[in-house]
């Protein structure tokens, strides 16, 4: 007889775990199991970022992203502290520089207001001041913004999931999941697995898991391959914040920023260029079957159609270390080609819907028996206890029904 679980969870990165972890947290009694496929926890997206703890600057007011990221941002300080986790809190400074992007930072003032965020508006005198290797018409500083692994965040969790009884087995991959009346089967290759309900954070394989359960998922996941460069160590103390552009609203990602890294290196990047490979961290990395999948949905056709041109340019910055350069050399003009050398890069999980929108907020779904994450790209990380909680109220609703 196979032993019953009340719930397994797949995806051993920062939301499997987190979740896992509370789960236990809420439900002492409960036999939880986590399946990662990896020999390891969090060698995704998870310990593939920036290692931002975002302030919640750019999210539409009202959204999840929006409430969440706020909410993350004090949560995974406290968790921090409570499970002696470095993490510094050193601000964030965006950067206007023409007038365009001065406009734009009037519009990111007003939607920062509403989204209850401490801020500070600076001219470019009060800019030169607090930075003086940064150049600009004008900026805002966000004090609450700080800087940790997420990779330690996630072994923290799993540390406390597996000390509650939970249990974690590597080189796990799920193939096939079946739903029934009663639970849920779930097929590795070695092995088979009987729960009463599922949770999937399966980050960049979210949609491969809903269409296993049966479900049609109606969004497909485009991967978005972000590649940095870091600085050489005598550029470390160039900045004292993280430095960001004042984004263009059309497009989805954030521009090429200057981060602070908590190991006390500086990263470049990351740029946003679509990998034709789900886990293509490489440029050269190519699935011939994640490319047919991508392809063959309407949604992410569209995508490439509508973002062809900046796309184009992005493969161009990818390509050419000098176009990619100055993309940084318009706030921080001192820096240099020999200053930059290769970081590893991370491909993010976005998930595109059927009419082509590359979906904004985080995205859930669920069956009778299962919750599923559907989204969950940036500020994921920051947003991950919130998440978890979300992810809980809606097993619960899950059980309950
Ligand atoms: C370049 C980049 C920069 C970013 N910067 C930031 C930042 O500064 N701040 C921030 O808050 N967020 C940032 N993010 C976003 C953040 O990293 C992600 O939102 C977050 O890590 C998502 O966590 P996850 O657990 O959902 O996914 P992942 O970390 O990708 O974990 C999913 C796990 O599921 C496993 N898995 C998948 N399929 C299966 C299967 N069938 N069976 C078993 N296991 C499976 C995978 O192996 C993986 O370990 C960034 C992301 C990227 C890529």
């Amino acid at each position: 007889m196979l032993p019953i679980y009340d719930c397994v969870v797949i995806g051993g990165g920062i939301l499997g775990h987190c979740v896992a972890m509370q789960l236990l947290e809420k439900y002492p009694d409960f036999k939880v199991l986590l399946l990662e496929k990896e020999a390891q926890s969090g060698l995704h997206q998870t310990g593939r970022n920036s290692g931002v703890i975002h302030a919640g600057v750019y999210y539409t007011p009202g959204s999840l992203k929006a409430r969440f990221c706020y909410e993350g941002n004090k949560a995974t300080k406290a968790f921090c502290l409570e499970n002696g986790i470095k993490y510094e809190e050193c601000g964030k400074l965006l950067v206007a520089s023409n007038a365009l992007e001065m406009q734009r930072m009037q519009e990111l003032l007003e939607r920062t207001k509403e989204n209850g965020l401490e801020r500070v508006c600076l001219d470019a005198k009060e800019l030169k001041e607090l930075e003086p290797n940064i150049t600009g018409l004008g900026g805002i500083f966000f004090p609450t913004s700080a800087i940790v692994s997420y990779k330690e965040v996630t072994l923290a969790m799993a540390r406390r999931f597996k000390e509650k009884g939970g249990e974690v087995i590597y080189n796990a991959e799920v193939v096939v999941i079946t739903e029934h009346a009663r639970g849920v089967q779930l097929c590795t290759k070695n092995a088979v697995y009987e729960a009463n309900y599922l949770i999937s954070c399966a980050g960049l394989f979210g949609d491969r898991i809903v269409k296993m359960l049966g479900l049609k998922p109606g969004f497909s996941i485009c991967p978005f391959r972000g590649e940095y460069f870091k600085l050489s160590p005598k550029h470390h103390q160039i900045v004292k914040h993280l430095i960001y552009p004042i984004p263009d609203p059309s497009m989805p990602f954030l521009g090429v920023h200057l981060t602070r890294m908590i190991d006390g290196s500086v990263t470049v990047g990351p740029n946003a260029v679509l990998a034709l490979k789900r886990e293509g961290y490489c440029k050269t990395d190519i699935s011939l079957q994640d490319l047919k999948e991508m392809l063959a949905h309407k949604g992410v056709r569209k995508v490439i159609a509508k973002y062809f041109k900046p796309g184009l340019a992005e493969f161009k910055n990818s390509l050419c270390k000098k176009s990619y350069l100055r993309l940084v050399q318009k706030y921080c003009p001192s820096l240099q080609l020999e200053d930059l050398s290769p970081h590893p890069a991370g491909v993010r999980a976005q998930a595109v819907s059927e009419s082509g929108e590359l979906i904004e907020d985080f995205l859930f779904c669920n069956s009778a028996r299962s919750v599923n994450v559907c989204n969950a790209p940036s500020p994921a990380a920051t947003s991950a206890i919130p998440i978890g909680q979300h992810i809980l109220e809606q097993l619960e609703g899950v059980m309950g029904g």
